[in-house]
């Protein structure tokens, strides 16, 4: 795929970085000189000359409309290397996200504009491109001298490129896409092209999938003057156009994040209480998404498949920390998720509801409740999501881990009398990975904000004990990472008397203390020798035979 990209940029380089004008092939003046020479130069003359008048208005009259959701939001772009703003935008009914690199003179409006002159079946690939860790479509500076170039979750153009090049995109992402479920797409489409006997243009020729982008932008433009035209490019070029066809209106488009509803209708305890939650962001402008969720009443799991290539069917259910006052769901949460994401496990981020939330109290029963939900509904949902109900951890930070640990050590086989099949399923997690924990309660080595929040100010002694999880520790408790540092403000003893009372019930766990780190570092790099616990974890769960898949190396 890399090979694929830098050859793609090469060859973008040298011939998308001219005027869009410059493409059109000159026609060929020695033609139609004899009949059988004729015949034989129709097949070579160029697509895109052919069609050469339908490219001129390309656009001009689509009427639909795209509605900005939401937005602008600070983000990393290109996997978090440049600043930019993203925006979420609908268009019928394909939902997708735009961004543009910060600073550039290229406005939303543009953008916007420029995706409504693609044919609605074209919008499709919008959709398509917007996955989770890159940037759907956008607009960059400069692509070291291309004008473009598209993969499978991103199109990525210059501020003046028009739609037409973002057509020929279209084309490599639905491509991408497709080759998903069949990778001999590509060898395919180039028998069809030999059989066809039809160029595309000089550019397109030179590889099979450049000739597939070609072929995207012809169709488009002819797609769009109307039937006659479309109708002309199908006798030219039958079976490319079926192919193509078949790619554009029956791609399986990826939609691997969404955000879904814990419970349907209210959550059991929240009826009536109005959804008064208040998001934080305290990135303070620095660009790096950092929000924290109070008075939580409608909890819900923000899901993140990694690509269908690379997923091995492990996943994770995150339970961002916060003291059990607040969640804080991008560091402690979708940060996560994609770090999970790049090692091939699926990421699921519970966003819980909160013992006390202001003018309202639920106690201590709601976090567990919603946790044990979230696990019992990945179970449920494992074929649909591509995961192995065998195969299911959880995850927490910091008070999060006191929450996981709660799941780890007082969970339940379902029930089997329950009308709703997601409550029949076991609530055992499969492995736990407890980063800065709070587990105990006790007065010794608790952390007395957490234990405020979920028990109350004054709490008893019978319900101090049940949440202190390192006394209900047995064989049967699920496998543990756990990471703490010297310097934490938790004490370190939460994760260590765990991992002693492990050790006397003979279950498997891996206890790392580092010396620095403090707490609430999340995925972030830093000099700390705490930030490279990711990957002693990586390595933990590979030889616990949790299913990971790291990336090829390259
Ligand atoms: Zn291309």
């Amino acid at each position: 795929m890399k090979k694929i990209t830098i050859a793609l940029v090469v060859a973008l380089a040298l011939t998308l970085s001219v005027s869009p004008d410059a493409w059109a092939e000159k026609p060929d003046k020695k033609d139609t000189k004899t009949k059988p020479a004729a015949k034989k130069e129709i097949k070579q003359k160029k697509l895109f000359h052919i069609f050469r008048e339908a490219f001129k208005d390309f656009g001009a009259t689509n009427t639909h409309k795209v509605k900005i959701l939401s937005g602008p939001t600070p983000v990393k772009m290109r996997n978090g290397r440049v600043p930019g703003k993203m925006w979420r935008a609908t268009c019928g009914k394909y939902r997708f996200k735009m961004t543009i690199q910060d600073g550039t003179k290229c406005d939303i409006e543009t953008l916007t504009k420029r995706v409504e002159q693609l044919p609605m079946s074209y919008i499709r690939a919008c959709e398509v491109v917007s996955d989770v860790r890159e940037d759907g479509l956008a607009i960059y500076f400069n692509l070291n001298g291309a004008m473009a170039h598209g993969g499978k979750q991103y199109i990525n153009t210059v501020p003046h490129a028009p739609s037409i090049v973002i057509a020929h995109e279209v084309g490599h992402a639905l491509e991408q896409a497709a080759r998903e479920s069949d990778p001999k797409l590509i060898e395919k489409w180039g028998k069809a092209s030999k059989a066809d006997n039809q160029s595309v243009s000089g550019y397109g020729d030179t590889s099979d999938s450049e000739n597939l982008a070609e072929f995207a932008k012809v169709y488009a433009a002819c797609l769009d003057k109307g039937p006659e035209t479309l109708k002309e490019l199908k006798k030219l070029s039958p079976r490319r156009f079926s192919m193509w066809e078949h790619i554009l209106l029956r791609a399986p488009t990826p939609q691997r994040s969404w955000i879904q509803p814990l419970w349907p209708g209210d959550a059991p305890g929240s009826k009536g209480i109005k959804d008064n939650e208040k998001i934080t962001d305290r990135s303070g402008g620095k660009g790096h998404l950092d929000r924290a969720a109070e008075n939580v009443h409608k909890p819900t799991l923000t899901l993140h498949l990694p690509a269908k290539a690379q997923a091995s069917g492990a996943a994770v259910i995150i339970c961002p920390g916060g003291g059990y006052s607040r969640c804080v769901f991008d560091k402690e949460g979708n940060d996560v998720a994609s770090w999970l994401n790049s090692i091939g496990v699926a990421g699921i981020v519970l966003k819980y509801r909160l013992p006390r939330p202001q003018g309202h109290v639920y106690g201590h029963k709601v976090p567990l409740m919603d946790l044990q939900r979230a696990i019992r509904t990945a179970r449920a949902n494992a074929k649909q999501w591509g995961l192995k109900t065998d195969q299911i951890g959880v995850m927490g930070f910091s008070a999060g881990g006191h929450l996981a640990s709660t799941a780890g050590t007082h969970y339940d086989a379902g029930n089997a009398k329950a009308t709703d099949p997601v409550d029949k399923l076991s609530s055992r997690p499969d492995f736990m990975l407890l980063i800065y924990p709070v587990i105990s309660f006790s007065d010794a080595v608790g952390h007395g904000g957490s234990r405020a929040n979920l028990l109350g100010a004054k709490p008893d002694p019978k319900l101090v004990k049940l949440y202190s999880n390192e006394l209900h520790v047995t064989d049967k408790t699920p496998p543990t990472f756990l990471v703490t540092t010297s310097d934490d403000p938790i004490k370190a003893e939460n994760s260590i008397n765990f991992y002693i009372a492990m050790r006397k019930a003979k279950a498997p766990a891996e206890l790392h203390i580092y010396e620095q780190g403090g707490h609430g570092y999340g995925v972030r790099k830093s000099k700390a020798s705490a930030s490279g616990w990711p990957e002693n974890c990586m390595n933990w769960m590979k030889s616990r035979n949790i299913k990971i898949r790291p990336p090829k190396r390259r």
